[in-house]
């Protein structure tokens, strides 16, 4: 073989690499566009406390769609790859009172049923599980790449075409709208989403909010569809071939709005859920302002059972005095963790029992409004497990 020959096989052998890399291309979920800019963007959304996890953005950004290539075909088991990364939650009927709890829906539909309609939602919960757990034990190589992952099952619930059994016009007649909108389109105008810095917030229940934020993204679905048919007539693309960019123009203009939104919320999510996770692993004990809580209340420690130290939330609506004390199950005072004036707003302390024996301890607090005309009194308690 001469050198001729070399630099031919060589060629055909990178004409072939490219072509499959081009080929997988087609599968991602929002493109890898689009992964890699809610990756890369979603760190600017989180408290200067988080620094370190900020810095990590590249890294983020660079494994924004490893979950896409872990997808192994063939693979059906419940918790293959390739059903994580959708929720086709208008195919369940009544979609909107559907039990969140994975163990009740396959109670309903059974498991063939539940996976095929996609398990985004739980596996979503599952990496914030395990960054939590990362980030609490310190391993810092992992939380790395399950932020990465994380991110990325965030992005693809905030496609609207990940939400919703018609994923690629096939019952519309829009058929191959996926890749032309999250993939073809943002291609085109990736210049043009810009992410603002906005507040989040500390989820208290994920599942809750991962629903919320799928039924919102399915609420676009049709939105899609019309914009294609639109964008159809305006350029007098027929539905086959390549569509040209006149087509493309079109689309962006009925999608522009609510695919920045999008993005924008893509990014607060991530964000929220990266935090919580810092919060749940007890590497954070203050709360960063969100939105202002409209009633009293005093969240359940967590974690509970703890050992030896655990967080304990609560909101005030106004100003008030606050007293937030622990007691042992014979009423004894054991420590006296608030006693002062508050302003108003989310509140978390760090309740550190090293010094005190297993048992059950009971969480009392009280507060005083004290606005003007107040005569708000609110009390709560919650027990505590402490498990040496
Ligand atoms: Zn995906």
């Amino acid at each position: 073989m001469d050198m001729s020959n070399i630099y031919r096989l060589i060629i055909k052998i990178a004409i072939l690499f490219f072509t499959f890399v081009l080929s997988i291309q087609n599968v991602l979920a929002w493109g890898s566009t689009g992964h890699k800019i809610i990756n890369r963007k979603a760190p600017m959304q989180l408290p200067s406390l988080m620094s370190k996890f900020k810095s990590d953005s590249l890294f983020y950004e660079a494994h924004a769609s490893d979950a896409d290539y872990r997808k192994v075909s063939g693979d059906t088991t419940f918790a293959a790859e390739y059903y994580r990364h959708y929720l086709d939650i208008d195919e369940y009927p009544n979609f909107y009172n559907l039990p969140r709890n994975l163990d009740s829906l396959i109670k309903l539909y059974g498991w063939d049923t539940v996976k095929s309609r996609g398990t985004n939602p739980w596996f979503t919960k599952y990496f914030l599980d395990s960054l939590t757990a990362q980030l609490a034990r310190g391993d810092s190589i992992k939380v790395k790449q399950t932020a990465s992952d994380l991110g990325h099952y965030v992005a693809d619930g905030h496609q609207p075409l990940h939400c919703t059994f018609n994923y690629d016009g096939q019952f519309t007649g829009n058929n191959g709208i996926h890749s032309r909108y999250e993939t073809t389109l943002l291609d085109y105008f990736q210049s043009q989403i810009v992410i603002s810095p906005a507040s989040i917030q500390y989820v208290s229940s994920p599942i809750d909010y991962i629903f919320e934020y799928i039924y919102y993204s399915q609420s676009f679905v049709d939105s899609i569809m019309l914009a294609d048919n639109y964008a159809k007539t305006v350029s007098g693309w027929g539905g086959s071939g390549t569509a040209p960019a006149s087509y493309y123009n079109a689309l962006w203009e009925r999608t522009q709005s609510f695919t920045k939104d999008m993005f924008q919320r893509a990014t607060v999510a991530l964000a929220s859920l990266w935090y919580t996770a810092y919060v749940n692993a007890g590497l954070l004990s203050i709360t960063i302002e969100s939105v202002l809580p409209e009633e009293y209340s005093l969240s359940q420690n967590y974690p509970n059972p703890f050992n030896p130290a655990t967080i304990i939330k609560y909101q005030l609506p106004e100003d008030s005095r606050v007293n937030l004390s622990i007691y042992d199950l014979l009423g004894r005072e054991a420590a006296t963790l608030v006693n002062e004036v508050k302003k108003m707003g989310s509140f978390e302390v760090e309740w550190n029992a090293s010094n005190l024996s297993s048992g059950v301890y009971i969480c009392r607090f009280s507060a005083i409004g004290l606005a003007s005309d107040s005569k708000q009194y609110f009390t709560d308690v919650k027990k505590m497990l402490l498990v040496r």
